[in-house]
């Protein structure tokens, strides 16, 4: 990301997206977000000629936290990730005894 700005009623943010076919060729993809939702426009051929191209979707995309990028300072963001599902309160069981988490993963053992 190179800037964003917020002018009271919409947030807008200018984006540097590489090119995946030119090596070293950047583009510019101005994302605007308010009220009505959210617009970008991308400086690309694509994107000139009224077709979709890639470089809106990933500026979107890094727009709402789910691409890693560089924030207008430099640093690098990632995608905050999910916490892992909360294990189920309810064991299934077998003939009325509950599995265990040992029985589950086969680190049972048997006295002999
Ligand atoms: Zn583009």
């Amino acid at each position: 990301m190179h800037r964003s700005t917020f002018d009271g009623q919409s947030i807008r943010e200018v984006w540097a997206v590489g090119s995946r076919s030119v090596g070293g060729q950047m583009y510019t993809v101005d994302v605007c977000r308010d009220a009505a939702g959210v617009e970008s426009l991308c400086d690309c051929q694509a994107a000139l000629t009224d077709r979709i191209c890639w470089h809106r979707c990933a500026a979107r995309e890094a727009s709402a936290g789910r691409l890693p990028c560089h924030n207008p300072t430099g640093s690098r963001m990632h995608p905050q990730r999910r916490p892992a599902a909360p294990a189920p309160a309810v064991l299934p069981t077998i003939g009325g005894k509950p599995v265990t988490q040992a029985m589950l993963t086969g680190k049972v053992r048997r006295s002999a």
